[in-house]
Parts: structure tokens; sequence; C-alpha cells
């Protein structure tokens, strides 16, 4: 039956970024799917670890910081250690930094470029390896953004690093279908979290923004459940390099 196939159970997850915002939403949606979670994170995701193990499921925290690479094998090889095996990756962790053009400096040019997407990259190029050694295919979800399609203002660094995400979601999901691992993503749109609060209190930019939403409110961290269980589980297994936002119908405007 095809509820079915929407189930995870069995399934061990990587979520980085978890402790907050939307990377909390998804971890605790794939568990409520039966999914166990490992969670990468530099700060201690203590209410997400509440939650996922009062629905039954195992919960491991990984620690590190994901502006750097040099962890990365080691943390793959502790997760595979601990959970036996992994099948999917959310890359959730992201960073924003607001400047005009003229005077971002390189320093915010780095360190959004560092976590949003080369940590993405070689984080994926390490699961993707401990996917094909598995032989049974594998899941991966990018967090993309509305700025993946449209060119934000004060933002360079993250417009450029969220077009990266699904130039790369597609280029990745060309290269890896053939070992039945699905690369895909999410937009969110607007939504009410950490990452958005400077756009929230400025009263003249929240209503721009929400002027424009054709479902006329900020999104919630609960809006990306639906989704992310979607793309993680069977029922999109033939869907392959696909950007789907979720945005309260901000793009279709
Ligand atoms: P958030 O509440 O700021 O969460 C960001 C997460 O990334 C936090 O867990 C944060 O950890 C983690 N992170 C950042 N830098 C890290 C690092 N160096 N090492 C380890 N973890 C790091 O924002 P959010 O809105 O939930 O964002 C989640 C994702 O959605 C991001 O990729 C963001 O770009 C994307 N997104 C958000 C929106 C939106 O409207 N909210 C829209 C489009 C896309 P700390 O708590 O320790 O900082």
């Amino acid at each position: 039956m095809i509820l079915n196939d929407f189930s995870l159970h069995g399934k061990v997850a990587i979520v980085t970024g978890c402790n907050t915002g939307l990377g909390k939403s998804m971890a605790v949606a794939l568990a409520q799917a039966g999914c166990d979670i490992v969670a990468i994170n530099r700060s201690a995701p203590l209410e997400t670890a509440e939650e996922v193990q009062a629905l039954g499921c195992r919960f491991l925290s990984l620690k590190a910081d994901l502006s750097r690479q040099d962890e990365l094998s080691s943390l793959l090889e502790r997760a595979v250690k601990e959970m036996g095996h992994v099948d999917i990756l959310v890359n959730n962790a992201g960073i924003i930094r607001r400047e005009d053009a003229v005077n971002f400096s390189e320093k915010d040019w780095n360190d959004v470029m560092d976590v949003n997407v080369k940590t993405l990259f070689f984080l994926s190029q390490q699961v993707a390896r401990q996917f094909i050694a598995q032989g049974r295919g594998g899941k991966i979800i990018n967090i993309a953004s509305m700025l993946s399609y449209q060119g934000g203002i004060r933002v360079p660094s993250y417009t450029a690093s969220k077009s990266a995400v699904m130039g790369l979601t597609r280029e990745l999901a060309n290269e890896w279908a053939k070992y039945g691992i699905n690369v895909n993503a999410l937009a969110p749109g607007y939504i009410a979290t950490n990452n958005t609060e400077q756009l929230r209190k400025d009263e003249v930019r929240s209503e721009e923004i929400l002027s424009r939403i054709p479902a006329g409110r900020w999104g919630q961290p609960q809006d990306l459940m639906g989704p992310v269980v979607f793309l993680a589980s069977p029922a999109s297994d033939y869907i392959n390099g696909y950007t789907l936002a979720v945005d309260g119908g901000w793009l279709a405007r």
C-alpha cells in the first residue's frame, strides 16, 4: 500500500545543524516516520534528542564545526560504527551574512561558502562512498533557498552558495543515480527561524515579504516535515536532481 512507501523504519539519517530551526523539525519528522538519527552539530541538540528518543528512535549526537572539512570522514566512521549503516543525509546546516555588496568582506564570503557549499559537497561525497559500499542506494537531501532561483539583496555569498547547492544537487544526481542514490533538494521560502530573525525585525522588509507570499503567512519549520519525509522515502525513488520549493507560493508570483 502506498503509505508504506513513506515509512523510514529501520533507516538511519544524518541531519546536520538540527539543534534548532528547520534541522530540528526535519530530524523529528524523520524520526516520526521511524528513522534513527545521527545529529551533527556545534551546539548540543538537547531538545531534538529528547523528542527523537521519545518516539522510540535512536539518537547519536556528534559534535563538529561544519565550517571545516577535516573531520568529515571520522564523523561518518563514527556514525557507521555506532548505528551500523547510513541511508539518508540531510545537508541542512547553513549560515547567512548580510552586507551591501560594495562593502562585503572576504571573510563573510568564505565563511558562508565553507558551510553552505564546501562542507555540503565533501560530506555528500563521504556519505555517497558509504552508500555505494553498502550497495542499496540512499537519499541525499540538500537545503537550498529562494536564492537558488533569485538574486536577493545584501546577501552575495548566500546567493552564490544556494545557487551552487541547486547546481550541485543536479550534478551529483547525474553521477550517483546509477547507484540508486537520489540527490534532491528542498528550497524553503521565508520561514520563521534564527536565519530570518533580522528580516522579520525589519518592519518594512517583513511587510514587503509577507505581502508577496500567496499563502499569506511566513512558513514555520513544521512546513518542511512532510516534504523531507517524502524525499527521504521510497515514495520518491524516481525523483533525481530536483529542487522542490516549500514556499507558500512565493516562486509562483
Ligand atoms: P538556523 O536556525 O540558523 O539553523 C542553522 C543551523 O546550522 C543551526 O543548527 C546551526 O548551528 C548550524 N550551523 C551553522 N554553522 C555551523 C557550523 N559551522 N557547524 C555546525 N553547525 C552549523 O537557520 P534555519 O533557518 O533553520 O536554516 C537551516 C537551513 O535552511 C540553512 O541551510 C538555511 O540556509 C536554509 N534556509 C532557511 C530559510 C529560512 O527562511 N529560515 C530559507 C531558505 C533556506 P548553531 O545553532 O550552533 O548556530
